[in-house]
């Protein structure tokens, strides 16, 4: 039994979306970014269906402990590399690759006694003022890597993109040039590009990309949808149609009151809310398809429930098909109306929602065809 709020993904859209990476960075080879359990698709789950990446980067040293323990063979870069030596310990122990940033991190390295053992990713600041050495630090942050006895060369080299998404700004610009300058001379491979790197900017691909949500259908640009670029969504929410009542002029719907019928209605309760990661902020009118059409929520999210206005609808029963975003509803559009980004929804999917692979949620269909 598929429970009512399920995610069910596409791994077919998925390998078109690598594809869609390597026709934009052609040459560079892809790391691809899976933090945030997969972006909220399941870590494992995603890493075992990119089986032909060249390799992974995720946030947290337990992320690439995970990896390994799935039996994950490629190369896993820890995007925040390490802050205390047990961490250190579990990165040399699983083969995971640290991103350095801090002189702290150079400290602990020097301290242990191993010879050679561990790669890591030097990281400049060249702008987001976040993590990383600015460009002062870092040729003698570089130095002190390559004289240390536990680190094994060459040291590969990578900085993050602030303003990327936005195309009529030259803080990116002046970023990747700032990198290049800084790190001319060097042996090591390169890394700049996140999604909205790869595919809004050129001559930035260097050695190795890192999509993150491109590889999940969705836009990294805030006027754009990821069909827009040609990439197709991994998940889709869906649910089932618990109730259905009529109410009158008057009536109003939901805690608080806030949403008031003005005409006799049809509505529908629809058994998805904030406990499965829909977001609370969703307004009144944000889309929703019942049967593959399109109907508006009405009043508050609930944890459990959201109620949509079925006037339009008239042949909607209990039990029906209802998908909250995904294929033919992007989460990009969804987002707008609950004022955040995609990221966020993608992310922010909970432990309730069971997520499926597509054949599986096709055969359980088959499963019940049969049985009715
Ligand atoms: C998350 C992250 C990425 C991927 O970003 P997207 O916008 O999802 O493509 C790449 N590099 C770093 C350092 C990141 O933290």
């Amino acid at each position: 039994m598929i429970p009512a709020a399920h995610a069910v993904l596409d791994f077919s859209a998925l390998r078109h979306n690598v594809e869609r990476v390597r026709e934009y960075a052609r040459g560079a080879k892809i790391m691809a970014v899976i933090k945030a359990n997969g972006y909220g698709h399941g870590l494992e789950r995603i890493a075992d269906a990119l089986s032909t990446i060249d390799a992974f980067a995720v946030a947290r040293v337990d992320e690439g402990v995970r990896l390994r323990e799935a039996g994950i063979g490629q190369r896993i870069v820890v995007l925040e590399g390490f802050c205390q030596h047990n961490e250190l310990d579990l990165l040399r122990r699983f083969g995971l690759e640290p991103v350095i940033h801090d002189a702290s991190q150079i400290d602990l390295l020097e301290s242990v006694a191993v010879t050679q053992s561990l790669s890591v990713w030097l990281k400049l600041d060249s702008g987001m003022h976040r993590l990383g050495f600015d460009a002062e630090e870092f040729t003698a942050a570089y130095r002190r890597l390559n004289d240390c006895q536990a680190v094994r060369q060459p040291i590969s080299l990578m900085t993050h993109l602030a303003k990327a998404d936005d195309l009529d700004d030259d803080t990116t610009s002046r970023q990747v040039q700032q990198f290049k300058r800084v790190t001319t001379g060097f042996a090591g491979e390169c890394s700049i590009a996140n999604s909205a790197g790869i595919m809004g900017w050129s001559d930035i691909h260097a050695d190795w990309v890192r999509p993150g949500i491109m590889l999940f259908g969705v836009s990294p640009f805030s006027d754009k949808n990821g069909g827009d670029h040609g990439l197709k969504p991994v998940m889709t929410l869906h649910s089932r149609l618990l109730a259905i009542k009529n109410l009158q002029t008057g009536d109003a719907v939901g805690y608080g009151g806030e949403w008031v019928c003005s005409r006799p209605m049809r509505m529908g309760i629809v058994a998805v809310g904030y406990g499965d990661g829909y977001p609370r902020s969703a307004v009144s009118g944000t889309p929703v398809l019942v049967n593959g059409q399109r109907v508006e929520l009405i009043g508050r999210v609930s944890m459990d429930m959201i109620s949509v206005d079925l006037s339009e609808c008239a042949s909607a029963k209990v039990g029906d098909s209802v998908v909250l975003w995904g294929e033919d509803l992007p989460v990009e559009e969804i987002a707008k109306y609950a004022s955040t980004i995609p990221y966020t929804l993608l992310c922010g999917v909970t432990q309730r929602v069971r997520i499926i692979e597509e054949q599986w949620a096709a055969q359980d269909a088959v499963v019940k065809e049969s049985r009715a």
